[in-house]
């Protein structure tokens, strides 16, 4: 995504990296100008869906508990990794 204000791009790494770094939704700072994005809630609950439902369904296979063990540390590497794609961005100034 790119910054409403300076238009300077807000790389998927740097991303990734804020969330990591709190392991929580924080604000989003743009590395141009500084400005400050907050996740939005929708996201946010749309995310905790994408944790919470695969680990149900995992665990009504018939696999061994090593293998659903497997398959869920895979999900959740692969979840992480893509949590600049489903959480969605908008500026803090304009949160209520
Ligand atoms: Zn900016």
């Amino acid at each position: 995504m790119n910054c409403n204000n300076c238009s300077s791009k807000i790389s998927y790494l740097y991303l990734l990296g804020s969330y990591l770094k709190s392991f929580s939704y924080e604000d989003v700072k743009c590395p141009g100008c500084g400005d400050t994005y907050s996740v939005t809630f929708f996201s946010r609950a749309v995310f905790s869906l994408f944790i919470m439902l695969p680990s149900y369904f995992f665990s009504k296979l018939s696999f061994s508990f090593k293998q659903i063990f497997i398959i869920n540390v895979v999900y959740l590497i692969s979840i992480i990794l893509s949590m600049p794609f489903i959480l969605r961005l908008k500026k803090a100034s304009t949160e209520i």
